[in-house]
């Protein structure tokens, strides 16, 4: 049987835009306009405050108890982009990086481009973390997949967090997350 070694993290939909046009996103290849980076508008404002939402175009916001939660836990490489208009909510960007295992996980990667290395998708919610690629697992560990899934200028890496991390979420408690099983 395959064991349960991390879980990603999931929140609530934000159903907003922090960037209104594809025109003016500072985020995207200008050449092919697939997501490459993450760049938080300090300046958006949170329509609906929950402990963590998420953005139609994949920005990941925070409430400062989420925040609290991760500073408390000393979890590393964390960045925090506070939003002005919106006291106490962050836009989160994760800098550590788990690897996911593609081919167990059935995962489809179309169209590579040159001008960024990007892929214009990448298809397929992945299930399988790698065997071979990422040094033992923490239990207790906030990171993120190395690509980014979804479809052209809307992807994300995926959020993952350890076993343990998961119950100390649940008991902080920290509301309105959801937790998909990872396997290895
Ligand atoms: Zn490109």
């Amino acid at each position: 049987m395959d064991t349960v070694v991390a879980y990603n993290l999931i929140g609530g939909d934000e159903d907003d835009y922090m960037y209104d046009s594809i025109d003016i996103r500072p985020d995207i290849c200008p050449i092919c306009k697939n997501r490459i980076k993450d760049v938080p508008d300090p300046y958006y404002k949170v329509k609906k405050k929950g402990t963590y939402v998420t953005t139609y175009d994949h920005y990941d916001i925070v409430s400062e108890q989420f925040r609290k939660f991760c500073i408390e836990n000393n979890y590393q490489n964390l960045r925090f982009t506070e939003l002005v208009r919106s006291k106490g909510y962050y836009v989160l960007e994760v800098g550590e990086v788990v690897y996911l295992d593609e081919v167990r996980g059935h995962i489809e990667f179309v169209n590579h481009r040159d001008c960024c290395g990007s892929y214009d998708e990448i298809i397929c919610p992945p299930l399988y973390v790698s065997k071979d690629r990422n040094p033992p697992l923490p239990k207790d560990f906030i990171a993120r997949s190395y690509y980014r899934y979804g479809s052209f200028n809307r992807k994300s890496p995926v959020l993952l967090v350890g076993v343990e991390t998961k119950r100390k979420m649940k008991e902080y408690p920290l509301k309105g997350l959801y937790f998909r099983k990872l396997f290895l």
